[in-house]
């Protein structure tokens, strides 16, 4: 039979039923899964280094022979090395491999192989070169030229799958591209095509495995190739398309158009500024008012660094909705957030005399009732929760707009329980972990997105340094002076109770900071797992300036807004991820008073987290450090990927090819405005359907 894309990988030659059942476990069941399984590197394997040219510290590949091979265990651990020496016409090369024991019996004298790695001087053998943990890859015996997938081309390299090697990938998958003759269909748009000079997908793909003698393997190796250029485009095409197709079907939806152009309306919004508004709060109120005027839901994302000022321009959309007569919800992921927001509001709406709502799973059965009455009944204008909002027993009269605080804090099906409060409510979800712009698009492409990009006035930046373990008593000098000064301070550790870890728990340093270090002091503890009613005590007190010092997790790290407090200790800073220590330090430097952040490490930490510490002593622009930390973690990580749903990019990479995405994006979101081109969009939607629902579970709101 003639292969296809959609032909099972199990009539592929070399591969029973241990190999496939590995394959399936990464999702790859069908050839056109396989083809889809891409190399992450290329090697050359034209042009062998030989053994005598290798520079110490130059990456190289070599092909040799095996001269000898020998195992030497360790007298008292249960681990082995295995040495490897081997030669070609030039020389011989030492290598060794640590765990090597699987190595034993395996490499025969007069073995050929491929080594690839960094060659270095042996240590034991001044005149020798060595490589240690090199990638190494058997070639069949007799002349391995013969073999065209492994030498005498450019070979790519795959990340191997369980016992499926890079090299048995490399054999499987030439022989799918052999093998298929029958048509590749291109989701990619004929005038696309052409307009970009791509090269089919079925060129693209056999490019992309096995490129052409003449290419080069630096591009390659760049991601640069005309192959993957197209490959990458065509990732993020798809993916965009399902945002398009989302974002069109929300815009057929029958929202709550708001009245926005009255008198009233204007005098309100007046009435419950508190401060003059900075010249983005008002852009991105304008975009909102935009929204809401509109009839069908707005599906607006607030972006803003930490200290933005995010609060005001949210309750200023909350007044418009109020004043149309409708209820406002404002979901927060933590109880302390909920109870801050929540005072605040009724502060801000005093002078409208709004009616403002809590509701935490932290308040008394009796009063619980109450509100979810006047919830019900309509009475509750503004109400503000945490995930007890979205219980079932909650309903709504008249339910206009939803506000989500720290949305990368809820998954997606929480904020969506939130919006079928409503019968399509406007959405405005925020959030302070900046977010480059173009990975905003990639990710929320379907939603509006705003960029608060400016700090209120009368904020002096926070001076950071970082501070070795063994100078803590001047640290707590430091906070005693600016305590004495009348200020208050925050003291982060990372866990709450002591772990085998040697972190220091929160519980445990409360203790001894409150008896031993600050005796004189008012110092209260907050974590995550005390009761509600103490934790809203401890902050509602530390609020007042009751409380000089706070020692507390990262319950702080979102939201929580106490102007007098100056000073930020984070002890066991290196453990902290960069975004995190950004969104902690963002707690200080709410007023006009100079604030100290001082991250506290062991004298002794090297690679990232020093990094990280580098990083927040140089800049305090969330979006810079979010770039960096994106560099260091990956999409991934960085957003956690259950949250966020995984965005699961085979090739593309939201950074390095931005350019690609935005291109990407203009061409989807064009194809899918224009009704000509209907026809062509039903042939490419049948397409899609599968391949979203395999990869991309995009986090949304919709
Ligand atoms: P975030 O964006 O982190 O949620 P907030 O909304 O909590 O920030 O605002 C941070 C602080 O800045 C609050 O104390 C708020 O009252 C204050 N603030 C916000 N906007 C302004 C402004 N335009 N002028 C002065 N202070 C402001
Ligand atoms: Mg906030």
């Amino acid at each position: 039979m003639t292969p296809t894309l959609n032909t099972s990988v199990t009539y592929l030659k070399g591969l029973g039923p241990q190999r496939t059942a590995l394959l399936a476990e990464r999702g790859i069941t069908t050839v056109g899964d396989l083809l889809s399984y891409l190399p992450f590197r290329y090697e050359d394997r034209i042009h062998f280094t030989p053994i005598a040219r290798l520079v110490p510290g130059q990456v190289a590949t070599v092909r040799a022979e095996v001269e000898s091979g020998s195992l030497m265990r360790f007298a008292h651990r249960r681990d082995a090395m295995f040495h490897l020496l081997v030669k070609d016409d030039s020389g011989k090369l030492a290598a060794r491999f640590f765990h090597g024991a699987y190595l034993d019996g395996k490499l025969r004298p007069g073995q050929p192989l491929v080594l690839h790695g960094k060659p270095s001087l042996d240590p034991n053998r001044p005149l020798r070169t060595e490589m240690i943990n090199p990638e190494f890859e058997l070639l069949r015996a007799g002349n391995g030229s013969a073999d065209s997938t492994e030498v005498g081309r450019i070979v790519p390299v795959y990340e191997a799958i369980g016992a499926v090697s890079s090299r048995i990938l490399r054999r499987i998958i030439y022989a799918a591209l052999q093998g298929l003759t029958g048509d590749v269909a291109d989701p990619l748009p004929s005038g696309v095509l052409r307009r970009y000079a791509f090269p089919s997908r079925r060129e693209a793909l056999i490019a992309i495995h096995f490129p052409p003698h003449d290419a080069d393997v630096e591009t390659l190796n760049e991601f640069r190739s005309p192959a993957q250029v197209r490959m990458i485009f065509e990732e993020f095409f798809l993916y965009q398309l399902g945002l398009a197709v989302r974002r069109q079907h929300e815009k057929q939806q029958v929202g709550i158009p708001m009245r926005v152009r009255e008198e009233r309306i204007r005098e309100a919004l007046k009435r419950i500024l508190p401060f003059k508004p900075t010249g983005a709060q008002k852009r991105v109120l304008a975009e909102i008012v935009g929204d809401l005027e509109k009839p069908t839901p707005m599906n607006r994302l607030l972006e803003g660094d930490v200290g933005s000022g995010k609060t005001i321009v949210a309750l200023e959309a909350a007044t418009i909705v109020i004043e149309n007569g409708y209820q406002v919800a404002l979901m927060a992921p933590t109880e302390i957030l909920a109870v801050q927001h929540y005072l605040s509001a009724r502060r801000t709406f005093a002078p409208a005399g709004y009616s403002v709502d809590l509701l935490v799973s932290g308040i008394k059965p009796r009063e619980k009732a109450h509100t979810l009455e006047r919830i019900t009944s309509g009475t509750a204008q503004f109400v503000v929760g945490t995930h007890a909002l979205i219980e079932d027993r909650v309903t709504f009269a008249k339910l206009g707009m939803v506000i989500i605080d720290e949305q990368h804090r809820f998954g997606v099906l929480q904020r969506k329980r939130l919006f079928e409060k409503g019968a399509a409510p406007h959405a405005l979800v925020m959030t302070a972990t900046p977010i480059p712009r173009t990975l905003a698009l990639t990710l929320y492409g379907d939603l509006e997105l705003s960029i608060l990009d400016e700090m209120p006035p009368g904020r002096t930046p926070v001076e950071t340094r970082w501070s070795a373990e063994n100078q803590l008593p001047g640290v707590w000098e430091f906070v005693r002076r600016e305590v004495g000064a009348g200020r208050q301070a925050y003291i982060i550790y990372p866990v709450i109770e002591e772990s085998k870890l040697e972190l220091k728990a929160a519980t445990a340093e409360y203790e001894r900071l409150s008896k031993s270090v600050f005796p004189q002091l008012k110092v209260r503890l907050l974590h995550g797992r005390m009761r509600s009613d103490e934790k809203d005590d401890a902050m509602e007190r530390f609020r007042r300036g009751e409380i000089q010092i706070l020692v507390a997790t990262t319950v702080v790290e979102v939201g929580v807004d106490v102007r007098n407090a100056t000073v930020m200790v984070i002890e066991h800073a290196d453990r902290f991820g960069l975004a995190q220590l950004h969104q902690l330090r963002g707690r200080i430097g709410r007023g006009s008073a100079k604030s100290y952040c001082i991250l506290v490490a062991p004298k002794s930490i090297t690679g990232e987290g020093h990094e990280r510490l580098e990083t927040l002593v140089a800049t305090s622009d969330g979006f810079q450090i979010a770039e960096q930390d994106l560099k260091q973690r990956g999409p991934g990580e960085f957003f956690g990927t259950k949250q966020h749903g995984d965005v699961a990019f085979h090739i593309a990479h939201p950074l390095r090819d931005h350019k690609l995405l935005e291109l990407a994006r203009g061409e989807a979101f064009a194809l899918i405005a224009d009704r000509a081109r209907e026809p062509e969009m039903k042939t490419l939607l049948a397409y899609l359907g599968p391949v979203w629902q395999k990869r991309f579970q995009l986090a949304s709101v919709g």
